[in-house]
């Protein structure tokens, strides 16, 4: 079945198609002219914190009754409209008191790459698919190499996600590891491997022990010091714990800094630890590697030169869209090891000698053009302009973190090391029970819209969590939360 033409009498016998139309240059650029428009005034407002709610509220089920079609013929509704309705409920990041999970405020710039990206679509599995993301996504990851210290025989890649870094990463670390060619010959049963990481690790890493068949008690959790940090000196017992119980460690994971506090693990000591036993050491810097680029936070970081493998996020705290993640190998050799497989109709090469079709070494075939809003910012701006935001993020989490400390009615978690703080809402005589206050506190915010922030469960109970993911958060901002925390408690008996 064709479709139908629309009617249009100047332009027969041969009118475009709906398909010929759709792709129409002219459609484009009034299209996108409209839209740049619309999203500078929405970005404004964003930013200047004028919109009705950081979270708009609507139940799942009923949002998507809302947006139920049945596609069978064009809708008559223009692209600003839908856009106007994509934005209204939408969580604006841009916001200032959008304080809740890791994922940034992009820089403008972004957009208009990633809008150049899905046009050309030169998706970087191998490099005549898309020489010039293939070209920038190298020297992003040489660069990104260098600030972790690593020399020039690192090497690695970009991938969707942390968890899919996380997991790529360790499929190498399983490889080199294992001691036989394990990629071909599967995984010898007789001898159960485990890694060892802190009890804060993020959940990505526990799945993919159980995505590579470990089982759900092949990730010893290493216990915690007071301040959420892995304790070094568990390591040794942990590692005793697990060979008593019949598991080859093979790994050791440092968070870099953890998900539920911004703690970062001692990755000197974890370092040390993994030489001395011959183990994998992986960096799960997803969200917190991006201190390298500050002077004042990279000691945070000192050991991570030494780790076999780094998970790295822009899209975490170096204002990048979702989703660009790096996975560096500190031994570039290493970083063909995920997936040592043979694919005839895409290479024709051993692996090794083709870096540049990166298939080789990626979870996906298909990728997108991740490579390009990153190098473009960082060639626009420099890289001073990422130590600014994390610096500045950082430093914003202390000031808060001295805030709350000064406050008789709230508790601090733990002296923040990143841009995340926990925290919770204690006034004195309350006798009911502090997790459900918490709980039923960020309920009452959401619904009426000020802050976006999110809550976590720590070994004390439920604390209020808050991520300072936009340069344009102030002090002020967070001294108005503690105020709506206290009003929004009021009937809370
Ligand atoms: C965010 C995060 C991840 C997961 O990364 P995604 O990009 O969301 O898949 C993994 N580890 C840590 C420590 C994180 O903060």
């Amino acid at each position: 079945m064709s479709s139908r033409p629309l009617p249009n009498p100047s332009c027969e016998p041969a009118c475009p198609t709906a398909l010929e139309q759709a792709y129409s240059p002219e459609q484009f650029r009034l299209q996108g002219h409209a839209l740049v428009d619309q999203l500078a005034d929405y970005l404004a407002q964003a930013l200047a914190g004028k919109l009705d709610a950081v979270l708009p509220a609507h139940a799942p089920d009923d949002l998507a009754k809302d947006w139920q079609r049945d596609f069978q013929s064009p809708h008559p509704m223009s692209l600003p409209v839908l856009m106007a309705e994509v934005l209204a409920q939408s969580n604006h990041l841009h916001h200032p008191r959008y304080i809740g999970h890791q994922v940034s405020a992009p820089l403008p710039i972004t957009a208009l790459c990633e809008m150049a990206a899905a046009l050309l679509n030169n998706g970087t599995a191998i490099y005549e698919m898309g020489p010039v993301s293939t070209a920038m996504e190298r020297n992003v990851i040489r660069w990104m190499s260098d600030h972790v210290g690593y020399g020039p025989e690192a090497d690695g890649f970009l991938t969707s996600g942390g968890s899919a870094g996380n997991l790529t990463a360790l499929l190498a670390a399983r490889q080199a590891m294992a001691g036989y060619d394990l990629w071909e010959a599967g995984q010898k049963p007789e001898e159960p491997f485990a890694i060892l990481a802190s009890a804060h690790i993020h959940y990505s890493l526990q799945r993919v022990v159980q995505v590579m068949g470990w089982g759900k008690d092949a990730v010893i959790a290493v216990p915690l010091d007071e301040n959420f940090r892995l304790d070094a000196s568990q390591l040794q017992p942990a590692y005793d714990k697990a060979v008593a119980a019949g598991r080859r460690v093979i790994a050791v994971v440092g968070n870099a800094c953890s998900t539920a506090t911004g703690s970062y693990d001692p990755l000197e000591a974890i370092g040390a630890f993994c030489k001395e036993k011959g183990l994998w050491f992986h960096v799960d810097g997803a969200h917190g590697a991006s201190a390298l680029l500050s002077e004042k936070y990279r000691p945070l970081l000192s050991g991570i030169e030494q780790a076999d493998s780094v998970v790295w996020d822009p899209h975490k705290m170096m204002m990048m869209p979702a989703l660009v993640t790096a996975v560096l190998f500190k031994d570039g050799r290493d970083s063909y090891k995920a997936f040592a497989q043979k694919a005839s109709y895409l290479f024709q090469k051993p692996p090794e000698e083709e870096w540049f079709n990166l298939a080789h070494r990626t979870l996906e075939c298909t990728k997108r053009m991740m490579s390009l809003k990153l190098y473009a910012a960082l060639s626009l701006y420099g890289e001073g302009v990422f130590a600014e935001h994390v610096t500045r993020m950082y430093d914003l989490a202390k000031d808060f973190a001295g805030l709350l400390l000064a406050q008789p009615d709230f508790e601090l978690a733990v002296m923040p090391e990143s841009n995340i703080v926990c925290f919770r809402y204690a006034p004195e005589g309350f006798s009911g029970d502090l997790s459900a206050l918490q709980a039923e506190i960020r309920q009452r915010i959401l619904k009426d819209g000020s802050f976006y922030l999110v809550q976590t469960q720590l070994p004390q109970g439920v604390f209020l969590r808050v991520t300072l993911m936009n340069s344009f958060t102030t002090l002020s901002d967070l001294e108005a939360l503690l105020e709506t925390i206290r009003q929004s408690s009021r009937t809370v008996s």
